[in-house]
């Protein structure tokens, strides 16, 4: 790689949000402005203009069966999102009518289209079926494209990349991250963003390096520049020196031996030098991350983030379709358990989606605390009866485990259990089999459920700590932003204390405790973990490895010890230096040298 002429080497320092190193040329994507202004035309131009909307539908089309060519060998289920919008993108409604009102009032495409999409918008308003309302999404989801074709934004900016690049921008969506899954796309690195915000989880998940909250990056770098992306350290080098380049492909050599070695611990049993066991379990968005599951040796599915499968198409799946993927995953992991969890949607997860099903999310002014997950389950029950029944109805096929997120009192999840009893009475007296055998667990991941985690215990089979959101809601920091990230501290003594404590309440009523949240995969906070006596740790599959050897090389022991220690401490600083000073010792191998 050389370095670009008249450019200056320099390094930025962001959060790093996805481990992994790469090296290559950056493509910056600016905020895309829809330009939807009126324009008169003279009476000549208007069959040009009614030439050029065809054209972007046409090319429209075009982009859309390549994307679907694209999806077609694993994502079966994203196909006939895509093949809806490839019959909806000639729809009359949209393509005819635009055409007439071009002709009609001598106008622009753009503005011609914006006034179609309002009428067919009216429409469907005027629907009072939700399920039928929510299309619209998909309405609008086609004409942006065209809207982005007309306007010279082009198409999907994501699926139109034909060389290796880091993609640099504002923001990803987690849908777009999912996306990202093209071998193109080697990395990337934007201004938004903090460690556990979605759009990290997912690149950790499909193992894309990712640097996130670097500010003014999208000014800062020039498509074509060189970069290298570190996200182990959070650093982008643009323009390195052959001195950095030469440092980094050290690196990448010792980090690859590394791996190599750790892939010996995939088959060994997890468990401590003196036999103490606790289950290694693995967190996934998609089901095409089944692979990495079975790859990485892990003992079950701990949590199935449903919601990035259920909405990874602008269209929602029906119960058929959630059935087959819970049953895909089921019978992939048999007789391990699988954890589905319902729907966790709202905060940063796609509000565009659900604004459009009747409650405007987009509208909340504090997402993180409104309409999220379960609360939005139980104003608008159908939805969740339908996800509900694909599960019962999939868990003849393994060993499942439903796991509801967001619980923050005992009279809530009483509610959300009659739905799922009656949702069980609907099945049997349709005479659908179902496992009588399935557990039902809540995510303890707000601090009324901490508090009162001894009254839930006694109603639940299992609890999964939702260290995410857990952190955030209990230090009052937004996971994803970048501005209070420095903040957001996994290891603050307030923290590791409403673990222990649901912990505690848990084992006094028999029940097992999982750890979901990010932490459940850091190194550094793994040994306190095990020390705190979590039954499961459940996190992205490539971390499996890591942890087993952190694991295999404990001894319970000295891990009560360092838990009781680090209760014991202030604030998160003194905990964080207490086991930089004792990690290294007890486990010189892997901390021996950091
Ligand atoms: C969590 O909050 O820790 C968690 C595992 O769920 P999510 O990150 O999807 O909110
Ligand atoms: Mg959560």
């Amino acid at each position: 790689m050389s370095r670009e002429k008249g450019r200056d080497p320099r390094t930025m320092h962001g959060i790093a949000a996805s481990p992994g190193i790469v090296e290559g040329k950056v493509l910056v994507l600016r905020r895309r402005t829809r330009s939807t202004g009126w324009a008169h035309l003279p009476p000549e131009h208007v069959p040009q203009e009614v030439e050029r909307f065809r054209q972007a539908v046409d090319k429209a089309e075009e982009d859309l069966v390549s994307l679907r060519d694209q999806f077609a060998i694993d994502l079966s289920d994203a196909l006939s999102i895509i093949d809806s919008h490839i019959l909806m993108i000639k729809d009359r409604m949209i393509v005819e009518r635009t055409a007439d009102l071009i002709r009609e009032h001598k106008i622009n495409a753009e503005w011609a289209l914006a006034r179609a999409l309002g009428n067919i918008k009216r429409k469907f308003e005027a629907i009072a079926d939700p399920y039928i309302k929510a299309r619209y999404a998909d309405v609008k989801y086609v004409a942006d494209r065209v809207f982005g074709i007309l306007s010279g934004t082009g198409g999907d900016p994501l699926t139109d990349i034909d060389e290796p690049v880091i993609l640099v921008a504002h923001d990803f969506s987690p849908e777009d991250t999912l996306r990202m899954r093209s071998q193109n796309i080697l990395g990337f690195m934007t201004e938004k963003g903090g460690i556990t915000s979605h759009t990290a989880i997912v690149a950790r998940s499909l193992d894309i390096p990712a640097v996130v909250g670097l500010e003014h990056v999208t000014r800062q770098c020039v498509t074509g520049e060189a970069v290298i992306l570190d996200g182990f350290k959070g650093q982008v080098h643009i323009n390195p020196t052959l001195d950095r380049q030469r440092q980094y492909r050290e690196y990448r050599r010792q980090h690859r031996e590394f791996s190599d070695e750790v892939v010996f611990y995939i088959h060994l049993s997890p468990e401590t030098r003196d036999g103490y066991r606790i289950r290694l379990a693995a967190n996934i968005e998609m089901v095409t991350e089944l692979d990495a599951v079975l790859r990485y040796g892990a003992e079950g599915i701990g949590l199935f983030r449903s919601e990035f499968d259920y909405f990874h198409g602008p269209a929602r799946p029906d119960e058929e379709a959630m059935y087959g993927t819970y049953r895909q995953l089921l019978a992939a992991l048999d007789p391990l358990p699988v954890t589905i969890r319902t729907l966790d949607v709202g905060g940063d997860k796609f509000v565009e989606h659900l604004s459009t099903g009747g409650l405007r999310l987009d509208l909340e002014r504090n997402p993180a605390l409104g309409l999220r997950s379960t609360r939005y389950f139980l104003r608008e029950p159908a939805i969740f009866i339908t996800q509900l029944r694909a599960m019962l109805r999939a868990s003849a096929h393994g060993t499942l485990r439903i796991l509801f997120p967001m619980i923050s009192s005992r009279n809530e999840w009483r509610r959300v259990r009659e739905i799922l009893e009656l949702t069980k009475k609907s099945l049997t007296a349709e005479g659908v089999h179902f496992s009588p055998d399935i557990q039902v667990g809540i995510m303890v991941e707000v601090p009324s459920a901490v508090v009162m985690a001894d009254s839930l215990a006694g109603e639940v089979d299992f609890f999964s700590i939702g260290t995410n959101d857990m952190i955030q809601y209990s230090l009052a920091i937004d996971r994803g932003n970048e501005y209070v990230a420095s903040m957001y501290e996994p290891l603050h003594p307030a923290v590791l204390r409403m673990i222990k404590q649901t912990v505690d309440a848990g084992h006094a009523h028999g029940i097992e405790v999982a750890i979901c949240g990010e932490m459940a995969g850091d190194v550094m906070s793994v040994p306190v973990l095990l020390g705190l006596g979590l039954d499961e740790l459940s996190m992205r599959p490539s971390a499996l490895p890591f942890v087993k050897r952190l694991l295999r090389s404990s001894r319970s022991t000295w891990l009560t010890e360092l838990a009781e220690k680090v209760l014991e401490c202030g604030e998160g600083g003194e905990v964080l230096r207490y086991l930089e000073a004792q990690l290294p010792m007890l486990y010189p191998e892997e901390f021996g040298n950091r």
